[in-house]
């Protein structure tokens, strides 16, 4: 019932749906267990990658760390609104012991300096590269808002990378549904500039938890077709 297609070097996922409430019974994830693991400045020393990795990302004050806590159904799990510009951190936190949800600093602050935007680049870049148990990519995009460039760059770098993404429109209760249609609606017509196709979206809110259960039954599902990489004894990749 899931399909997987290969468009422009991304994986989207689509519900061929025949009895969705069936579906979304049987293929939904319930948290038992959301913890906080490590804090890293480097790439090196995260957790082996021996677990199904999420990396939510999207620009400051974006919802990312109200969605994170929504998700997991814990308050102050992710910190919100950190100080733009302070030391860059990648948050891994467990869930159900059996997944990495992935915290990663925002983009786009107004008034962050040149040499810092470059060390974010690197930094993430890095991270984007070379984690190998990453899965998707989920950009946060705010729903009010018409496409914004810097968003619009970011899922370009995903797509020329060949990394899959989905994207998460947040804070939809802020405005009418018809107003959130139309912002996805541009969203999508800008990406298919440079897209065959558009990934997944999902609308949320973390005020009404809207989107909870699509977004977390995404995850799941891929979780299913998970299998480690190679790890050798000492750490190195075979
Ligand atoms: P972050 O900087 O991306 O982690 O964003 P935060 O989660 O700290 O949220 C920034 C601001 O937006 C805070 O004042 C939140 O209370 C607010 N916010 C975040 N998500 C929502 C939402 O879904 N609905 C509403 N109404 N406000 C939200």
């Amino acid at each position: 019932m899931w399909v997987v297609d290969y468009v422009s070097g991304f994986t989207t996922y689509h519900y061929h749906s025949i009895n969705y409430s069936l579906i979304h019974y049987l293929y939904r994830m319930i948290i038992k267990s959301a913890e906080f693991v490590c804090s890293n400045t480097q790439i090196s020393k995260l957790p082996p990658p021996v677990k199904p990795e999420y990396a939510f990302i999207g620009r400051s004050n974006v919802g990312k760390s109200s969605l994170i806590n929504m998700l997991v159904n814990k308050k102050g799990l992710a910190k919100t609104s950190q100080t733009p510009g302070k030391t860059q951190l990648i948050n891994h936190f467990i869930i159900n012991d059996n997944w990495y949800l992935v915290d990663l600093p925002g983009y786009g602050y107004a008034r962050i300096s040149k040499s810092k935007k470059e060390d974010w680049d690197k930094f993430i870049r890095n991270y984007l590269n070379k984690r190998e148990s990453l899965q998707c990519v989920m950009v946060l995009i705010d729903s009010r808002l018409e496409p914004q460039k810097i968003d619009l760059e970011f899922c370009n770098m995903l797509g020329e990378k060949g990394l899959p993404f989905a994207l998460i429109f947040t804070k939809a209760d802020k405005q009418s549904a018809t107003k959130t249609d139309q912002h996805v609606a541009l969203f999508k017509k800008a990406l298919l500039a440079t897209f065959e196709e558009v990934p997944d979206v999902f609308i949320t809110s973390s005020e009404s938890g809207l989107g909870k259960d699509e977004v977390l039954n995404f995850i799941h599902h891929i979780n299913q077709h998970f299998s480690p990489p190679l790890i050798s004894p000492k750490g190195g990749d075979f």
